[in-house]
């Protein structure tokens, strides 16, 4: 997308607002499905938690993807935008039997990520199939808030539990279908994604009636100059091989599943806030934008770095600022940043923004939550509108005290 773009939709709105490349989505999951094209067939899997509007879950389903869910609400969404129950699969983690039973019902792909439930499922629902979520130790990266493989996780089934989970299909005759990991979001290299595949390969040899192995996400896009991104057409090309290998030596063709999140949506995204103030102290200068983390919690909550533009002036001479928010709280989204010189009133772009930014916002100090644009074929689409005062009542009960005393 173009500054001048991205300024003229800040300039309409009245408050800060997240705007989507519908575009650059379309360039990301064709990169996928490019790197996968060697496979008979290939499923990637939405995952709606990034990034959840209705617009974007229905541009995903015209784009042919399935979704990954992780709570009912989510799965409601999905049928919501049109998806088709066999499109969507239901990946959550320490929810309810009940939950699950619901979501059976709906005819959506259940993935279970523990013995005790996968036992009572299995008892109560044999002919229902249901895939299973492994955990094959291995460790995705450093930040353990995000590295969902390694051995004190509290997600999947331990490979070291294959025996007691063999006991437990045979005794209640169940039928798995789908054999999946996900390794967590800081997936660094390759071959560490290929060693874990090894042991997704291995174990999925102990069932017969595999329909499809999905092999989660964790791909990695860049956020800064510098970063490393995940060489998906070099996985492409060996997973491709190494999986079709395994589905000769099974006997049968099976879909090779991801369920990319980061990947299709972080770089298509925007987030345009205002400068309220700009505030010299003596060691730092602050630009105070009208936002906070109650809009953006990444930096604050991962120390994720988010690159800061100046859309008003993206050709001004660089100066170093502390960009911070409006919410009375410590809330910085970037330390001594280059920026292009700021006036107060000038509207700043946060880069990377399309994926866990708008589903993670709140209504904390009492703030709307912000608007959200999708940016297709050159034309701006309002696809939420900005919270109201309304919003910030609804289902609050007022008590009336001189009634009750
Ligand atoms: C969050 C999540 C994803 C998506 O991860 P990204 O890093 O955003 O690609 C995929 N699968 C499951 C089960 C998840 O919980």
């Amino acid at each position: 997308m173009k500054t001048e773009d991205l300024l003229a939709i800040a300039q309409q709105q009245n408050g800060p607002v997240y705007v989507y490349d519908a575009e650059k989505i379309k360039q990301q999951y064709n990169r996928l499905t490019q790197a996968f094209n060697g496979v008979n067939q290939l499923r990637l899997h939405y995952a709606t938690k990034a990034l959840n509007n209705i617009s974007i879950l229905k541009y995903m389903a015209s784009l042919s993807a399935g979704l990954d869910t992780v709570s009912i609400q989510e799965v409601r969404l999905g049928l919501h935008a049109g998806f088709d129950p066999s499109m969507i699969i239901f990946t959550p983690n320490g929810v309810s039997l009940k939950e699950i039973e619901e979501v059976a019902t709906m005819g959506v792909q259940i993935n279970i990520d523990n013995l005790s439930i996968l036992e009572q499922f299995g008892s109560k629902y044999p002919d229902t199939p249901v895939c299973i979520r492994i955990n094959p130790h291995v460790m995705a990266g450093g930040n353990s808030n995000i590295s969902v493989g390694h051995i004190d996780s509290k997600f999947g089934i331990s490979i070291h539990q294959i025996p007691h989970l063999l006991r437990i299909t045979e005794n209640t005759k169940m039928r798995i279908n789908g054999i999946h990991m996900h390794t967590g979001s800081d997936i660094l290299d390759i071959d560490v994604f290929l060693h874990a595949s090894e042991i997704l390969f291995d174990t999925a040899k102990n069932f017969t009636e595999l329909e499809f192995i999905d092999f989660g996400s964790g791909f990695k896009v860049p956020y800064k100059t510098g970063d490393i991104e995940t060489n998906i057409e070099e996985l492409g090309e060996k997973l491709t091989q190494r999986f079709n290998d395994f589905c000769r030596h099974y006997g049968r063709d099976l879909t090779l599943a991801f369920e990319p999140g980061k990947f299709l949506v972080s770089q298509a995204g925007y987030f345009l806030t205002k400068v309220n103030v700009v505030k010299q102290t003596t060691s730092t200068v602050f630009a105070q934008v009208d936002s906070g983390f109650n809009h953006l919690i990444r930096p604050m909550l991962y120390g994720s770095h988010h690159e800061i533009v100046n859309i008003s002036n993206p050709e001004g001479r660089e100066r170093f600022y502390s960009v911070v928010g409006y919410i009375c709280e410590t809330d910085t989204f970037g330390s001594n940043r280059k920026i292009a010189e700021i006036s107060e009133g000038d509207y700043l772009a946060f880069k990377n923004a399309g994926a866990y930014c708008q589903t993670m916002a709140s209504n904390y100090n009492s703030r709307f939550r912000p608007a959200e644009v999708l940016w297709l074929n050159g034309k701006a689409h309002l696809v939420r509108k900005q919270e109201t005062f309304d919003d910030i009542l609804r289902n609050q009960i007022e008590l009336d005290f001189a009634a009750l005393s």
